[in-house]
């Protein structure tokens, strides 16, 4: 029902008990139980919404990336290597990154930054002797210095030059230092291209002529021209080309390889020594497990995408004469996004549909339009349920015009209302019996199912899915042996109508609304977004000032979870900081507005004083809601 098996890539799965388990990569058998997860940090008082990362599923993905290029590189007998750089924009988590690097440092994975920011953390972290530091992004003479100075400290920097003036920089810093210690190491330079070929998908922008990035073959002419003026030209290491994120089409991908190695080949055979040829990130997530080339999918694999890299590369290269060059990749998404989960609660349940109290009856009183709506309803079939269902939609305008003329009374509206929301009940149910459910059935269903009001932000844990409208598989932590009764789609807590989920990922469509369980009083519901360790948290934003939830470091061992390490989420004083307000000043203000109502008798010293300790212990809540009763 929910696609597990599809878009699981095997890490995910459910229990005897019907409840979400996630699997070591290294041995299946060794899972962790998420129910029990959000049990154990619940009695250590962290409650949902929390961000659930394992660690363990950043290290399997390492590891299926680099097995992958590894095997393709043996079998077409490529001479090259393959070094992966993360590039830290994707999650610069601190936990992320310095786990990738623990694992990726054994096959000389290194990091990209593309801001002086990102530099700047990046420059502090142990990396492998000989993994890269490529340093994408524009860059002003301060970022070039940074660069230098990294390469100063040891690193294998490696500058991008995506405009004129950061070459400029780079071979003055160059003459500096080496006029004043020609022993000093300096980073290498790189030339990122603009290439004719385009990815596909919805980054699909980021490539061909009109790109925002990368030089025209005149512009990298130019860069050789003054480099070997300079006489630097032996800094030049690195080809780059990034044709954006999630590429749904290995087609695209190969055209860009083949492009790409052309122009290495070109640059190769002019006497200059590359290295390095970068081909960026790209390598999509198939987060409705669909294998297609749908923006949320991707119609290859790891092995598929590796293979045809490897030997697009190594054809063009023999066929122009030229070395194998180092193989660097740029993927973000494709190693981060499966390792974190958000689990958040149902709140509730909004009603929007009409119902009667009592049992309808019709009289010889009621308006025409009303007695109408009542036919309808009484002779609605499988056969005419589209023509009655647009007559049910006629009568509803016609309806709210004569309440609007004062033609009707509020009784007769009331009730045309109920009689309007039994035809579409009725109308949604011969609908979904039929083998294609037409687009206008499927607004419908989003008007007539459940909601449920999810306790997290769509804009602050799931931004994408928001701004552009890319799914991400939602699924119940529990009651997975019990079918679910309800169709609902689901509501964000932000005062933003904006704040909803109401596309799911499907096999060959894409669901208006999900399959959930009814919910009982008393008894939590939890939900789990699933696959959002790539960009979602950092693109989160303050809408509404909700925080950053809880954050849980999970890892599966022989029994079962352990908690590593619990991160509170933000309180209310951080929230409103990050607007310039001051927890200290905000308490100073309302203990003086209280102080005003002591002195004016309308509150005694005692009631005051509990009243100013009641608001600020507020400071350190947590911004999202609280659970209800048993919740
Ligand atoms: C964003 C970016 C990446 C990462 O792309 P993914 O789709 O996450 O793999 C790699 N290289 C550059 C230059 C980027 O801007």
């Amino acid at each position: 029902m929910y696609g597990i098996d599809n878009w699981g890539a095997g890490y995910f799965g459910v229990n005897r008990k019907g409840n979400l388990v996630v699997r070591s990569p290294e041995n299946e058998n060794l899972t962790a139980d998420v129910r029990e997860v959000i049990e154990d940090l619940r009695k250590r008082g962290i409650n949902t919404p929390v961000l659930l990362r394992f660690p363990q599923l950043l290290v399997g993905q390492i590891r299926k990336l680099q097995t992958a290029f590894k095997r393709s590189i043996k079998e077409y007998g490529y001479e090259g290597d393959h070094l992966c750089v993360y590039p830290m924009k994707v999650n610069q988590n601190r936990a992320v990154i310095e786990e990738y690097l623990r694992e990726g440092s054994r096959y000389n994975f290194g990091l990209e930054a593309g801001s002086k920011a990102e530099l700047y953390a990046a420059l502090a972290l142990e990396q492998a002797k000989d993994s890269l530091l490529v340093l994408n992004g524009f860059k002003d003479r301060d970022f070039v210095e940074l660069a230098f100075a990294g390469a100063a400290a040891g690193k294998n920097v490696v500058i991008v030059i995506e405009k004129m003036s950061e070459l400029g920089h780079a071979i003055s810093f160059a003459e500096k230092i080496s006029t004043e210690n020609p022993k000093t190491k300096l980073p290498m330079l790189g030339v990122r291209v603009k290439l004719y070929s385009k990815g596909s998908g919805k980054w699909e922008k980021s490539g061909g002529e009109a790109a925002k990035f990368g030089l025209t073959t005149t512009e990298i002419l130019e860069v050789i021209r003054q480099l070997q003026d300079a006489g630097r030209i032996d800094m030049l290491q690195l080809l780059h080309f990034h044709i954006g994120s999630q590429l749904t089409d290995i087609k695209r991908i190969k055209n860009a390889m083949k492009e790409a190695a052309r122009t290495y080949s070109k640059i190769r055979q002019m006497e200059i020594d590359i290295k390095y040829l970068d081909v960026g990130g790209g390598m999509a997530v198939d987060y409705d497990g669909s294998r297609t080339s749908f923006e949320s999918s991707a119609n290859y694999n790891a092995q598929e995408f590796a293979n045809d890299v490897i030997y697009v590369i190594k054809t063009v290269c023999d066929d122009e004469n030229v070395p194998h060059p180092t193989i660097i990749q740029e993927s973000g998404r494709y190693l981060s996004a499966y390792h974190a989960m958000l689990i958040t609660n149902v709140h509730e349940e909004i009603e929007t549909v009409v119902e009667d109290i009592d049992p309808l009856s019709i009289d010889e009183d009621d308006p025409q339009v009303v007695k109408e709506l009542y036919d309808l309803r009484e002779t609605i079939t499988a056969k005419n349920h589209r023509e009655y269902y647009h007559d049910a939609l006629e009568h509803r305008e016609e309806l709210f015009t004569m309440f609007n003329l004062g033609l009707i009374s509020l009784e007769d509206k009331g009730k045309g209302e109920v009689l309007f929301w039994d035809v579409c009940e009725k109308a949604d149910q011969y609908a979904q019996q039929k083998k294609y459910v037409s687009e206008e059935f499927d607004d419908l269903r989003r008007l007539m199912c459940a909601k449920y009001l999810a306790n997290f932000s769509v804009f602050r844990s799931m931004p994408d899915n928001w701004a552009l409208e890319q799914l991400f598989p939602i699924i119940p932590i529990h009651k997975l042996n019990k079918k679910p009764s309800e169709y609902a789609t689901l509501c964000d807590i932000t005062c933003d109508s904006d704040g909803i989920v109401d596309k799911f990922v499907d096999l060959h469509d894409i669901k208006p609304v999900l399959e959930l369980h009814a919910l009982t009083p008393n008894e939590p519901y939890y939900l789990a977004m699933m696959l959002v360790g790539a960009y979602q948290e950092v693109m989160g934003n303050n809408h509404n000032l909700f925080g950053v939830p809880h954050e849980a470091h999970i890892y599966i061992g022989e029994d079962g979870h352990i908690i590593k390490k619990v991160i509170a989420g933000d309180t209310l004083a951080e929230a409103v900081s990050t607007v310039r307000f001051d927890a200290v000043q905000l308490h100073d203000q309302f203990r003086r507005t209280v102080m005003k109502k002591i002195k004016d008798g309308s509150l005694s010293s005692s009631e005051g004083n509990d009243l100013i300790e009641f608001y600020e212990k507020q400071a350190d809540g947590y911004t999202y809601l609280s659970p209800n009763n048993g919740q």
